[in-house]
């Protein structure tokens, strides 16, 4: 099996249809349903809200969760993945998709970031992104700042597994309250 990708300054992004967006940013969504594998990649996700809205589920959400579009709405972890629960792993599982991602520790953004456009599947933030977005993070985040502005003050996020393009393990800094670090 290929190393897990998860390293201090690792961060990829992730584009949501609402109502979930918001639902992974305010009301503890911890499953995202796709019928893709994500791949090897586990670590930190900006989870962004894209132009469409699945108008079905609008009723399973408050009516007043804010729901911005084409907007970094939070940060989170992705932790892990998995194909063989039956939809029983969580209330947000649906059991018809293939793949469950695993979200943890989603922090939201005070004020969303605006007027990014989604893409397909896991996608890489350019440098620019990951600035307004450490911008917009809220007091007391400051190691997700770090990592996003590749910054050496960020943690290593507990058991850390190198990527194939790295070949030198950064020293250990545990910060167990980052959203980076493992949970499970
Ligand atoms: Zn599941
Ligand atoms: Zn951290």
């Amino acid at each position: 099996m290929a190393p897990m990708i998860c390293e201090p300054y690792s961060v990829r992004a992730l584009t949501l249809w609402q109502p979930y967006a918001s639902a992974v940013a305010a009301l503890g969504k911890d499953i995202e349903n796709r019928g893709w594998s994500p791949g090897n990649y586990r670590g930190l996700i900006l989870v962004h809200a894209g132009k469409a809205t699945d108008r079905a589920a609008l009723r399973y959400v408050p009516q007043d969760l804010t729901l911005p579009r084409s907007a970094v709405v939070a940060i989170a972890r992705i932790a892990g993945a998995h194909t063989d629960c039956a939809g029983e792993c969580s209330p947000w599982a649906d059991q018809d998709s293939t793949w469950h991602l695993e979200l943890s520790g989603a922090v939201q953004l005070p004020t969303p970031v605006t007027q990014v456009t989604g893409r397909q599947r896991i996608w890489v933030p350019d440098d620019a992104l990951r600035q307004r977005v450490a911008a917009a993070l809220p007091p007391g985040a400051a190691c997700l700042a770090a990592h996003l502005r590749k910054e050496p003050g960020a943690c290593t996020g507990g058991a850390v597994a190198y990527g194939a393009d790295s070949t030198t393990p950064a020293p250990a800094k545990e910060n167990a309250a980052c959203p980076c670090a493992p949970t499970r």
